[in-house]
């Protein structure tokens, strides 16, 4: 499920200025919360005889309670809705999204090896590859910088008007290209592209070329693949705070 997990923060950061990423994550979490909240009416306190002031209507998931106290069971059992039923549903609908991009081809209209773009500069990108991050490694091993950012507009237009109308202004947006790209629009070294190239677009989250054939997979699922980022997102906070409590 890691292509969903690893929506990079550019694309992020467009659906958040967007709004439309935190719509979806207050939507993601009232739901959650609702589980949550139902899953406290199932348990009840015992009236253990310890003795406290727990207030059933005013105790919150977060809270520390005192060992053998009915609310811990609450907390156990948001827990394993999290891990297990909440996360297996994760995963079936990453998979379906995966399986409904096969219904889509690549058009090769060599889009993306003309032009990619990244929040990290060259350099940046070098260190990280250097430091073991597996994708800036991929990245580099093909893409290398435009200029500047009037020749990237001068290779296609469009795209960087798009980015440009998307965020207000192109700074700290990065443009690259494959040399490999031959004149003829082909790959030049096809069979050793690396893994980056074969499974473009593997994230429905990122912004694809406007000529992109994946466009319309991306509409297709992007809500739900927000959902699912949210959820994520959302379960992981969860479970931290949850497992230092119990
Ligand atoms: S290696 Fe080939 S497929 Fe990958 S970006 Fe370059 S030209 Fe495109
Ligand atoms: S931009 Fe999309 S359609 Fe064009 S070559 Fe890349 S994956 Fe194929």
């Amino acid at each position: 499920m890691c292509y969903i997990v690893d929506v990079n923060n550019l694309q992020k950061e467009i659906y958040q200025t967007k709004k439309l990423y935190r719509d979806v994550f207050n939507k993601v979490k009232e739901a959650l919360d609702s589980q949550i909240a139902s899953l406290k009416s199932s348990s009840l306190c015992n009236h253990c005889k310890q003795d406290c002031d727990i207030d059933f209507n005013k105790i919150d998931i977060f809270q520390e309670f005192p060992k053998g106290c009915r609310y811990r069971f609450w907390q156990e059992s948001v827990l394993d809705l999290l891990e297990n039923r909440i996360s297996k549903d994760i995963l079936d609908k990453v998979s379906l999204i995966e399986k409904r991009r096969q219904c889509f081809s690549c058009k090769m209209c060599s889009s993306c090896c003309k032009f990619a773009t990244s929040e990290y500069s060259y350099d940046e990108l070098k260190k990280r590859a250097q430091d073991g991050d597996r994708f800036s490694k991929d990245f580099v091993s093909v893409f290398v910088p435009y200029k500047n950012v009037d020749e990237a507009r001068e290779i296609y237009p469009e795209y960087v008007d798009m980015l440009e109308d998307t965020f207000g202004n192109l700074s700290g947006i990065y443009f690259y290209h494959c040399p490999k790209l031959s004149d003829d629009g082909l790959c030049s070294d096809y069979e050793n592209r690396p893994s980056i190239c074969r499974d473009f677009p593997n994230n429905p989250l990122v912004v694809l070329p406007p000529k992109c054939s994946f466009n319309d997979w991306k509409q297709e699922v992007e809500i739900t693949s927000l959902m699912l980022n949210a959820m994520i997102d959302i379960i992981g906070f969860y479970k931290d705070k949850l497992k230092n409590l119990i």
